[in-house]
């Protein structure tokens, strides 16, 4: 018997709709019994069990640009960037790859909407939910590219301390073909590819379409929650915010901002969420240069004001605690490499 939540789901994939150029077609797209998972996963181990469960969502596409789509449930957000018109020869471009168990349902969907296929995929950064679909797309002819710490990451098997978890090292096969070094950004097709210092991760980049007024970020920024810092791989409260100075130097009220995780947003989205940070930071840092504990710190609430606007959503308040107050720890003890 399927998980009621997946029969939803075929229902959901079974009536999403694809506005291009004013048609709409509906996909079809019976998701073969091996592209499922075997079962719901465990709950997460900071209780946010009320929080998405990737292997479960619908994918959802939204146009957001002339020949800009943006996917997103099943992991990270996808960015599929189509040739400009349909018809023209050209290439499709994705910004990040999403889950293993879902890339070959976003590829249907992605093949439904264009035929022009998928030569390149841009790492955002090293994750499972933004790198596991390499693989499929490779094997479809794509060349994955991403931050020289992406391949290295992926390359071996990984502990993500905050996930309480060691991420196994992906298949050959699905790690990145062409990398590139800190400070030397590149065009891919037409968006500028934007090598950031360590930010969520140590191999976060930007990805940038300037005749689009558009930017896509990865996990340097999470639209109205609470996101993940991963200060195992040299992640930092800090970096994030420098990060986002970097985003909003590039952007406009009229930008359109894709996150890594949450709805499409602006530029005064990204102002709030780094506001947020900047706060969370100066609430959780005095207890953190007290000496106390982080269980001491988690108990005090130090993000009490914030929690009702940002808590509610992608991660909860005590898990994002953890990732600041494991972030400023991580950086005091040269804990990261
Ligand atoms: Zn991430």
């Amino acid at each position: 018997m399927p998980h009621p939540a997946l029969l939803s789901r075929r229902a959901a994939i079974r009536t999403a709709l694809w506005g291009a150029a004013g048609t709409l077609a509906l996909l079809h797209s019976e998701l073969p019994a091996a592209d499922l998972p075997p079962s719901p996963p465990p709950s997460p181990a900071d209780g946010s069990a009320k929080f998405p469960n990737f292997e479960l969502e619908p994918v959802r596409t939204e146009e957001i640009a002339p020949g800009f789509c943006v996917l997103s449930g099943p992991g990270g957000n996808v960015g599929v960037r189509f040739p400009e018109r349909k018809g023209d020869a050209g290439d499709t471009l994705l910004i990040d790859a999403g889950i293993r168990v879902r890339a070959a349902e976003v590829q249907r969907v992605v093949s439904a909407m264009s035929p022009a296929p998928i030569r390149r995929v841009v790492n955002t950064h090293w994750h499972y939910d933004h790198v596991g679909g390499n693989e499929t797309f490779a094997r479809g002819g794509a060349i994955v590219f991403a931050h020289a710490n992406v391949l290295r990451r992926v390359s071996e098997d990984t502990f993500v301390e905050l996930m309480g978890r060691t991420v196994p090292a992906l298949p050959p096969s699905g790690r990145p073909t062409v990398t590139f070094a800190e400070r030397v950004g590149f065009p891919v097709q037409d968006a500028h590819v934007i090598p950031l210092a360590p930010a969520h991760t140590d191999g976060d980049c930007l990805v940038h379409l300037p005749s689009l007024n558009l930017i896509q970020t990865g996990d340097v920024f999470w639209n109205g929650g609470y996101p993940l810092i991963d200060y195992s791989t040299s992640g930092s409260l800090e970096g994030m915010i420098a990060a986002l100075e970097r985003v909003l130097a590039l952007t406009d009220e009229k930008t359109r901002v894709v996150p890594g995780h949450g709805p499409v947003g602006n530029r005064a989205d990204v102002e709030a969420f780094r506001a947020m940070l900047v706060t969370a930071g100066e609430r959780i840092r005095p207890l953190f240069l007290a000496g106390k504990s982080l269980e001491e710190t988690i108990a005090a609430r130090p993000t009490a004001e914030l929690d009702e606007r940002w808590g509610g959503r992608l991660r909860s308040a005590d898990f994002f605690v953890r990732a600041v107050y494991g972030s400023m720890k991580a950086r005091q003890g040269g804990a990261t490499r």
